[in-house]
């Protein structure tokens, strides 16, 4: 297993067959060595910084039906909300005021928010916050629709392939969502200019080992900017009610593993990890992750916001939220890095 990881690290790839022995036969010494590696590379790279970034729910209507999600469209359960653009903008206000350079707008797909309005909202903050990234996290979109977001001034987007292996895919969603789009989705982001996301969860139902090497597989030949990943959750509402969550152990391992095969990558230790283990985002910071993404929804909206059960809402107030974050971190020996934190800036 150490044999393994050492010519992950040298040679930045391995074949299906070892990725998938990796992840079949992992224990805690192989996971505390990946991690012990990806920390040196991770402190080599951005020292002993963390890029923070504020994450903002404005909308949790969708119109798509994912097995695993709280906010499918299917769930009558779900107290829907959007914030208006001035509620979006006063959000950006607090937390540029906390030191936030980077904010990331995520949403259900809401047919609401059609291109010329959400380019309006990301045109309003490109000219309130010029020394800010806008990062965008709102699924699936003709490529003309990603152009004219990107041309209002974005720069980030985050969409999660959530798994690279077709029948796996085809068992986490409904017949009218496609693989080959969410892939087409993917590769349209980056050939645009966005610094693109993907990544997947861990321990989703019908996950294997040889899934989570398809997804090694796939990061290694999409060189992705940033791979955001984090234990699957169940939540009650949802078809994946009764499923087992994901390991935390398990996805502390793949992190490490991303941070040894793409060096630079940006890598947020997530909210989902955070939530399965108490401890989860500074263990995540020690396996290799280099961001993280605190809310800055407003306090009254974060359960509604409700992707797996019992997550995590933050702190209510920004600079508190910094400040308790800047604590915990420094218990560990790092400090949040101010800044966009932008892939490759650190160079
Ligand atoms: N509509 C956007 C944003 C989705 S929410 C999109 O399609 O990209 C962001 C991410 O939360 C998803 O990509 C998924 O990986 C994760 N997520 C959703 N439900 C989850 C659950 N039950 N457990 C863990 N992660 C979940």
């Amino acid at each position: 297993m150490k044999a393994l990881i050492d010519r992950l690290n040298a040679e930045k790839t391995l074949s299906r067959a070892e990725w998938t022995a990796l992840f079949a036969g992992f224990d805690d010494e192989t996971r505390e060595y990946a991690a012990e590696i990806a920390r040196g590379i991770a402190r080599a790279r951005f020292g002993n910084g963390v890029y923070f970034r504020g994450l903002i729910e404005f909308t949790n209507i969708c119109r798509n039906n994912c097995y695993y999600c709280g906010i499918r469209a299917g769930n009558a359960c779900a107290a829907r909300y959007r914030l208006t653009k001035d509620e979006i903008l006063g959000c950006c206000a607090r937390g540029y005021a906390a030191g936030f350079r980077t904010f990331v707008l995520q949403g259900g797909e809401d047919p609401f928010f059609d291109t010329e309005r959400l380019s309006g909202i990301v045109a309003a903050i490109r000219a309130g916050y010029p020394d800010c990234a806008i990062t965008l996290s709102v699924g699936e979109m003709p490529r003309g629709d990603y152009e004219a977001l990107f041309r209002a001034g974005a720069n980030r987007y985050l969409l999660r392939h959530e798994t690279a292996n077709r029948a796996h895919y085809e068992r986490l969603h409904p017949d009218r969502m496609s693989f080959d789009n969410r892939m087409r989705c993917l590769s349209d982001l980056k050939a645009i200019g966005y610094q693109t996301g993907c990544g997947m969860m861990i321990g989703s139902p019908f996950q294997t080992p040889e899934c989570l090497a398809d997804d090694m597989l796939f990061l290694r030949a999409f060189e992705p900017q940033m791979i955001g990943t984090g234990p699957f959750l169940p939540h009650h509402d949802t078809p994946f009610a009764g499923e087992a969550p994901g390991s935390v152990e398990l996805t502390l391992f793949v992190l490490s593993l991303c941070r040894i095969m793409l060096p630079d990558v940006l890598l947020p230790a997530t909210t989902a990890l955070g939530t399965a283990s108490e401890d989860g985002r500074r263990r995540g910071v020690l396996a290799g992750a280099n961001v993280i993404m605190p809310n800055l929804s407003p306090a009254a909206r974060r359960k509604d916001y409700m992707l797996y059960d019992n997550k995590a809402t933050g702190g209510e107030d920004a600079a508190e939220t910094l400040s308790v974050l800047r604590a915990h971190l420094s218990e560990i020996g790092y400090e949040l890095r101010v800044g966009r934190g932008d892939y490759g800036g650190n160079r």
